[in-house]
């Protein structure tokens, strides 16, 4: 039961004496109180703007945080349902089991032999096509290693399994 009329009249009387105050003080200080009551309503309107934009923040960040939340928790239920039906009725899963192992044989069967060719290129070691023993172990190169560097261009040692290949530049000079 707040009487607005009084409140109003105290107000009123509060803002009079004021008025008066504020005509008592010379010029100057009239000035003053005039930047200094814009000043803070200023500051006051970048606080009220800055705590918003924070408020607004907070319950955005909030209502992100409850949505992951939300559904890390669904996706939870979901899967231990999943697992309590393939579980309990005994089947295999379809879509899952028949398409992770066709993804990782293409995936093998693409990459391998990109890796594996510049890494044997890399390690043949140029050779006389003529030669007769290994570089790397001094054991003598059988017919077949001889053979096979003959047709091939390279061929790897038996004994240490270093690679080799025919120096082809050296035998046209
Ligand atoms: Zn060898």
């Amino acid at each position: 039961m707040v009487n607005w009329n009084a409140v109003a009249d105290q107000v009123f009387l509060y803002w009079q004496e004021f008025l008066q105050w504020f005509l008592s003080v010379p010029l100057y200080g009239q000035v003053l109180v005039v930047i200094g009551a814009v000043a803070v309503l200023i500051l006051a309107v970048v606080v009220i703007y800055y705590v918003l934009k924070g408020v607004a923040y907070l319950i955005y960040y909030i209502l992100k945080g409850v949505y992951y939340l939300l559904k890390a928790i669904f996706l939870g239920i979901y899967k231990l349902f999943e697992e309590l039906y393939y579980g309990i009725t005994g089947k295999p899963r379809p879509v899952k089991k028949e398409k992770e192992p066709e993804a990782v044989i293409s995936e093998t069967k693409v990459e391998e032999p990109r890796i594996e060719t510049p890494h044997i290129i890399k390690n043949l070691v140029p050779i006389q096509p003529d030669a007769a023993y290994c570089s790397e172990c001094g054991n003598q190169f059988t017919e077949q290693m001889q053979q096979k560097l003959h047709e091939n261009g390279n061929v790897f040692c038996v004994y240490c399994g270093k690679g080799f290949k025919s120096n082809v530049i050296k035998i046209e000079n």
